[in-house]
């Protein structure tokens, strides 16, 4: 397998536009010729879809919830960067470039950050357009706050539900494209296999959840927008519906998977209380402009946070980071949390619990202020847990959120394998072992509003496509391979609920694939997981029929393939021996306890190969260059 990244020569901030002009276009004419499924209909797939329509490509959309607007998208709180300066605070293209590339801890593609960078600005434009209800200030102008990483206010937002208004902007723009028939959608279909036919990808098999029709659909190419896999630690921030489905039955078909261990753990989440949860609750992070982290000094402190006085109160962001404070990148943050907890001073009747506490904030400012700012967020913690957050202090715990993995891509966010594309969270393109808060949002719409659809152009222009019909080999051993699978689940019938295995899963990878890694842990994990997906196949219990709706059924094909894909992570967790971003191995580690990298060894991507059932995968590398932001050690103090 050969990493070929294509990126474009010349100086980093002319790459994009040379290369916008060197690629080759489709004639408009010409373009109703080609179809294009996209496989996801969040905010990287829906601006891609209706993008693409809008350029007069035929479109076929897919997603497994009832309506576009479920994407999971819709739960993102705090906000999107981009690089506009409004607040004339020192913010610049090149400055959001430098934070995304230093947040990522230097393993990250400089040629892609910048290009996001540059399109940053874009998208604000382009969401404006569409009439996204940014918040503005009294004058009119557009609002910014900050987020982690970065000493600028360049965070743009709608209250605490950003990704709920820009879904309904992409949504919007997809609708209309349906309505006019370039674009032909299929809600409640899951993708199940890749069609790839002469080496090329040429279409999917989907499961009909309905009805149970399984069903092959070709194209053109593929882009594949399924999000990311942060709930194969079954505890996530994601909601339960989030899978690794369509992007790893595609690395089964050849596509690499870049890095699988970079995963986001976040530092504001609210703590776990038991074992009839099926997810965790996200306290965005733009809580923490205003929010002040603190434990108690003293180990074992039971009193409550009124009776706690300030100089028995450790803000211990705002000690061990001055510069950065609260606003440390989440990596930092969590893994501080995490240690004051361990040394017995973490809150709350688990002990994994810090407060963040809003009391100076609503003596500045007033209560008014910081509901206007943050209302719903307060209000979803009152009810989850009974406890106002204007007269108490929240309890929050990192959790996991966000995965930096994904199939690897090249400039053109195209896989390995030629004609599938991948965007959004389902790559693992932009933000390197760390993203910083507010730029998924920003890297889903720059890859499906501005990036693929150029890069798709090219690609069509640049190759030659025989018709295929949905008899061909390939298809028919696609759709009898996925009933084949079904008909397994189901014939199982064994004495473990799926759920219970997915909870296995998640406490083996929280443990030892979680905010920490050592040699020893991951080296159990890699034994106890074969041996949980060996039960899976003999004990599982899957109830009812494949003809019908059957959720048991689809979180079995989910979690069998977590089960896969959990040793993966493991298995490059152990290879990659440094600490770098998310990627927290103890045994290297400063005096002080931050992550310390092995440039020398591995200031690459890792992009592994799947070489069969049975078979060890391929670690192959893509070597990283810094020649605009020096590799340095990354510090927030
Ligand atoms: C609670 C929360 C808050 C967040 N807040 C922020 C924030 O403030 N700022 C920020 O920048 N980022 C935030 N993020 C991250 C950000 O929301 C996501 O990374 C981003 O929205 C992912 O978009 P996507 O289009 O890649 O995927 P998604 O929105 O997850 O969409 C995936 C799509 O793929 C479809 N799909 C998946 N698998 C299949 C399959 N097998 N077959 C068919 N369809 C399939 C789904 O139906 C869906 O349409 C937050 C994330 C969470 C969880």
């Amino acid at each position: 397998m050969e990493l070929k990244s294509n990126v474009p020569s010349g100086p980093i901030d002319q790459q994009w536009t040379r290369h916008k002009f060197e690629m080759k276009l489709v004639n408009p004419a010409n373009k109703r010729k080609y179809t294009v499924i996209v496989v996801g209909s969040g905010l990287a797939g829906a601006s891609a879809a209706a993008t693409m329509a809008e350029l007069g490509y035929q479109v076929k959309c897919y997603c497994y919830q009832d309506t576009p607007r479920r994407a999971h998208s819709i739960a993102a709180q705090g906000g999107i960067n981009a690089a506009k300066n409004y607040q004339n605070d020192g913010d610049s293209v090149f400055r959001l470039f430098y934070d995304t590339v230093k947040g990522g801890d230097f393993r990250s593609r400089e040629s892609n950050v910048h290009r996001l960078a540059e399109v940053s600005v874009n998208i604000i434009d382009q969401c404006v357009a569409q009439g996204v209800p940014f918040a503005r200030e009294y004058g009119g102008m557009l609002s910014n706050r900050s987020f982690g990483g970065a000493q600028v206010s360049r965070t743009f937002y709608a209250r605490g539900q950003t990704g709920q208004q820009l879904l309904l902007g992409a949504y919007q723009a997809l609708e209309r494209q349906i309505g006019l028939g370039a674009v032909k959608m299929f809600t409640r279909h899951e993708m199940q296999d890749l069609i790839v036919i002469d080496g090329r990808a040429r279409g999917i098999v989907t499961r009909d959840m309905i009805t149970g029709k399984i069903e092959s659909h070709i194209a053109d190419a593929v882009v594949l927008a399924t999000g990311g896999y942060a709930s194969v630690f079954c505890l996530s921030t994601n909601a339960k519906g989030c899978n690794t489905t369509a992007i790893w039955r595609a690395y089964k078909k050849g596509a690499a998977f870049g890095n699988p261990c970079y995963t986001q753990i976040h530092p504001t989440c609210i703590p776990v209380t038991g074992e009839h949860q099926s997810k965790l609750t996200l306290m965005s992070e733009s809580l923490r402009n205003d929010g002040r982290i603190w434990v108690p000094m003293k180990k074992g402190d039971t009193r409550s946070p009124a009776q706690i006085p300030e100089d028995e109160r450790d803000y211990y962001l705002e000690r061990k980071y001055p510069s950065y404070g609260n606003l440390a990148p989440r990596d930092i943050s969590s893994r501080a949390a995490k240690a004051v907890c361990d040394e017995g001073r973490g809150v709350g009747s688990t002990g994994l619990g810090v407060y963040l506490d809003f009391a100076d904030a609503i003596q500045r400012l007033g209560e008014a202020k910081i509901r206007e700012r943050y209302g719903n967020l307060f209000d979803m913690y009152e009810r989850i847990t009974g406890e106002n957050p204007y007269q108490i202090p929240m309890r929050i715990y990192p959790a996991a959120h966000y995965t930096m993995g994904g199939l690897w891509v090249d400039y053109n966010l195209m896989s390995t394998i030629p004609g599938l594309f991948v965007l959004g969270e389902a790559n693992f393109s932009d933000h390197g072992a760390n993203r910083l808060g507010a730029s998924a949002l920003m890297q889903g719409l720059a890859d499906g509003y501005f990036i693929l659809p150029y890069t798709i152009g090219n690609y069509f222009a640049s190759n030659k496509f025989e018709k295929l019909s949905d008899t061909h080999a390939a298809c028919k051993s696609g759709e009898s391979s996925t009933a084949v699978r079904v008909q397994k689940f189901l014939a199982i019938n064994g004495q473990r609920t799926v759920d219970s295995f997915h909870r296995e899963l998640g406490h083996i990878m929280w443990e030892f694939c979680g905010m920490g890694r050592n040699e020893k842990g991951l080296q159990t994990a890699l034994q106890k997981l074969p041996a949980l997906r060996e039960e899976f196949w003999k004990n599982v219990r899957v109830l009812g029929e494949g003809e019908e709706i059957n959720q048991s059924l689809e979180k079995a094909g989910r979690v069998a393939d977590f089960l896969e894909l959990g040793e993966l992570m493991c298995l490059d967790a152990l290879e990659r021996r440094e600490s770098c971003g998310g990627h927290f191995r103890e045994e290297f580690q400063t005096a002080d306890g931050e992550a310390l990298r092995d440039d020398q060894k591995f200031t690459h991507v890792a992009a592994w190969e799947f070489a069969g059932d049975a078979k060890k995968p391929v670690r192959h590398v893509e070597p990283l260059a810094f020649e605009n932001v020096h590799l340095q050690t990354r510090s927030y103090k």
